[in-house]
């Protein structure tokens, strides 16, 4: 039987992010795709799970579960989440998922660190910047992100792994790297301010993931590339 569309663009897609990767000179496996199937129905993430895609991104707390759910219970799937948060959906999001990629203010990290230590789990998170000031993104002020991020550092029920950003969107790539390249800057003054490093840097989409893999990305979080649009 013929490849579906979505398993060829799958891996096709898989074949770009080697090839950006080997163009920066870095080793492809230093960067992770996460298939973001928000919207789309679970059987497309059934499908390339079966074709071996592992890590699998989600935007709405009650899709993500109940995606999870649909899921057989010897599952492989790592489910990342990457939509806006609110606190009074922190009791579904501790524990339920492989990392949490949006993560920008304190009230947030203090009701999920609380809600981590009651259920006796530690969830990896990404602090998220918006670079741009853009006023209807989520996000952390650059300003502010250095603070916030040694705050959750130091929050026990969180493990905090990297920063995530998205930039505004343009028509090209391109145009989309000098924000690549502050949040790659501002990972290494959040690292010499906490005397640690952090492994990730989760950025890049549809559009300008192979900017984002030359600056340093570890995680691209692609969607409309593989799935087509949303529905
Ligand atoms: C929807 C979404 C993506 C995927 O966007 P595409 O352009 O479809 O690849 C990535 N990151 C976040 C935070 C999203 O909300």
């Amino acid at each position: 039987m013929a490849e579906s569309t979505l398993s060829a663009r799958w891996r096709q897609t898989l074949n770009d992010i080697a090839e950006a990767a080997r163009r920066a000179g870095r080793d492809p496996d230093e960067v992770t795709l996460v298939a973001v199937s928000k919207l789309h129905p679970f059987q497309a993430v059934a499908e390339l799970a079966q074709a071996g895609q592992l890590d699998f991104g989600e935007n709405y707390v009650q899709e993500a579960l109940d995606k999870q759910a649909q899921e057989a219970p010897a599952g492989k799937i790592r489910w990342h989440f990457i939509g806006r948060l609110q606190s009074n959906k922190a009791k579904f999001l501790a524990g339920s998922f492989q990392l949490i990629h949006s993560l920008d203010r304190l009230k947030m990290a203090r009701a999920l660190n609380s809600k981590c230590l009651e259920f006796g789990c530690r969830q990896p998170v990404l602090l998220q910047a918006n670079l741009a000031g853009e006023a209807q993104k989520g996000g952390a002020q650059e300003s502010e992100a250095l603070e916030l991020g040694t705050r959750i550092f130091n929050m026990e029920g969180l493990e905090l792994q990297g920063l995530m950003c998205m930039p505004p969107f343009f028509d090209e790539g391109e145009r989309a790297r000098p924000f690549f390249a502050r949040l790659r800057r501002l990972k290494a003054n959040l690292e010499r301010e906490l005397g640690c490093t952090l492994p990730h840097l989760s950025m890049g989409m549809t559009g300008d993931y192979p900017q984002a893999i030359e600056e340093g990305s570890t995680l691209v979080r692609i969607g409309t590339r593989i799935f087509g649009e949303r529905p």
